[in-house]
């Protein structure tokens, strides 16, 4: 029977409740799980962001974001799965295009010299009706009416429901357990497109953390019993497991001969598909 994990995330409980299987897979077998381009994306515009924040206000400009993103494109050219990648030259230059309109799509959703930053990528660990939650906050920010806590979003829009916020509200209650100061927004940007904002409410709160606890609840079942059900749906295109899943293999080969598997899933490479 394996062990609980010491600390619990939201990504962690996100991929738990998609695909039991998958979670196993990832935290308690630790195989592979690459980074793809979207994410690698993703975090290079983060760590410009995150480094951005940290100048004082009237600094937080674009052409500081460029000396920041050119400071550090050198070591995201380093990475490992950087590398995996394969990219030739012109696609290089197509990943760092989009990772600069992530970046620069910060302004069309406010002025960062003007946005009073608390914290950047705020580790929180803390205990969260008995769960051991851990996260990292990509900026803490205060206005007048008290703390904010923001996340920054590289990827599409949500078209139904938005887990994210119940990401960014788990933060809210991981700061207000260690900190006593109950954030009063959770807000999420959309670099480049939107900004999705809730206010931060005792109700909002106790929901998620109670969803997290239950999750929580039924991960000790699953690993008592040793139990990782797969779970198939279109996700599995994106799963680095799939070609240990027979379930998923099953699927996937399904969607891709109904024509239903989109072009740029990874796994019709992983399948020879
Ligand atoms: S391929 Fe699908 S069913 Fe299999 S582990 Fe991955 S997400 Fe789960």
């Amino acid at each position: 029977m394996s062990e609980l994990p010491r600390s619990f995330s939201h990504s962690s409980a996100s991929t738990f409740k998609q695909c039991p299987r998958r979670w196993k897979h990832k935290y308690i077998d630790k195989l592979p799980d690459p980074t793809g381009e979207a994410a690698l994306v993703g975090q290079f515009a983060h760590d410009v962001l995150e480094q951005l924040c940290k100048e004082e206000s009237a600094l937080r400009t674009e052409a500081k974001a460029k000396e920041i993103a050119a400071s550090i494109w050198p070591k995201v050219a380093e990475r490992k799965d950087f590398k995996n990648l394969n990219l030739n030259s012109e696609e290089q230059l197509a990943f760092r295009w989009k990772a600069w309109n992530a970046i620069t799509g910060l302004w069309t959703l406010e002025d960062p010299s003007t946005v009073s930053v608390e914290a950047t990528e705020q580790r929180v660990s803390t205990s969260l009706s008995g769960v051991p939650f851990f996260g990292i906050i990509d900026r803490l920010d205060r206005d007048g009416d008290g703390l904010v806590v923001v996340d920054y979003k590289t990827g599409k829009l949500p078209r139904y429901g938005n887990d994210n916020f119940n990401q960014v509200l788990l933060y809210a209650a991981a700061v207000a357990s260690k900190t006593g100061e109950q954030p009063t927004k959770a807000r999420l940007l959309y670099l480049g497109k939107e900004t999705m904002e809730t206010e931060v409410s005792v109700d909002l709160v106790n929901k998620v953390v109670g969803d997290l606890s239950d999750t929580w609840s039924q991960l000790k079942s699953n690993l008592d019993n040793d139990e990782f059900e797969p779970v198939t749906t279109p996700l599995c295109g994106w799963c680095s497991f799939v070609v240990k899943c027979p379930a998923g293999t099953k699927f996937i080969k399904k969607r891709a001969s109904l024509g239903k598997l989109r072009s740029d899933a990874p796994a019709r490479l992983a399948l020879g598909l």
